[in-house]
């Protein structure tokens, strides 16, 4: 069944494939990249052929001006490396960081980063963090403890998104701002929690489809860059997803 959604959901992306007609605004994230980020700088290069600058959240678009924002959720050693080639792409990014690898003994880290699929995955040190700050790289929250916030009650989804702020805000003296819930889909968040969490803490951007009319300051859909499909499939499956946000393609991490 789920094959033969995907089959016809192709049918109609090929149609909009065709048509030379490509979003002013795309929200695009990631986690890693198994290919020491081959795919994401061709992709890179591709949207800025077709007229794109790629940004972080910390970027205003200007009148008619066509932005890929690009975002990374979780916390990765390697992130740093990949800022320094998107930086001599002349791209900048958002990371939605969760600092609590950076507080655990090694042994946790090990048991986290293997639960995320990234065996031998370490945190990103606080000295390139400070680094990449000082560059112009764009920080988002992403909790603190990266736990399914659909378990919790609103008032600990709060502490935790608060305890995560808080820790960025005391080392690199500045804001923690927006938010990406841990593993993205609504079926770790609640859509009650909307008004409350965007109000305090930023825009949300979900890295699934949801049931939204248009994109608005609180609520943000991201698409994964689907690194299986052509660059230009990725710049244009954000129009799908507005028409029908039920749609999904194939598999992405997420995370
Ligand atoms: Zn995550």
């Amino acid at each position: 069944m789920k094959r033969l959604i995907f089959n016809f959901n192709r049918v109609f992306f090929d149609k909009i494939l065709k048509d030379g007609v490509y979003p002013q605004t795309i929200h695009i994230f990631h986690h890693y990249f198994k290919d020491e980020n081959a795919y994401l700088k061709e992709f890179i290069r591709f949207a800025q052929n077709k007229g794109y600058v790629i940004r972080g959240y910390n970027y205003n678009q200007k009148t008619g001006e066509k932005v890929v924002y690009l975002s990374f959720d979780d916390n990765y050693e390697t992130w740093y490396e990949m800022a320094q080639m998107l930086k001599e792409e002349g791209a900048t990014c958002t990371f939605f960081i969760n600092f609590a690898p950076n507080l655990m003994s090694d042994g946790l880290i090990n048991a986290y980063y293997n639960s995320l699929g990234l065996i031998n995955g370490k945190p990103i040190g606080l000295d390139k963090i400070s680094d990449l700050i000082q560059q112009g790289f764009d920080f988002g929250n992403h909790g603190l403890s990266h736990v399914t916030f659909s378990d919790l009650q609103l008032s600990h989804v709060k502490t935790d998104l608060d305890l995560n702020r808080n820790f960025f805000q005391r080392h690199f003296e500045a804001k923690l701002t927006n938010v990406a819930f841990p593993y993205g889909s609504m079926r770790y968040f609640k859509k009650e929690w909307i008004d409350e969490i965007s109000e305090e803490f930023g825009t949300i951007y979900a890295g699934h489809p949801l049931s939204q009319t248009e994109n608005n300051d609180k609520f943000v859909f991201r698409s994964p860059l689907y690194i299986s499909e052509s660059f230009e499939f990725n710049l244009k499956i954000q129009r799908i997803s507005n028409i029908k946000p039920s749609l999904t393609f194939g598999k992405s991490l997420i995370g």
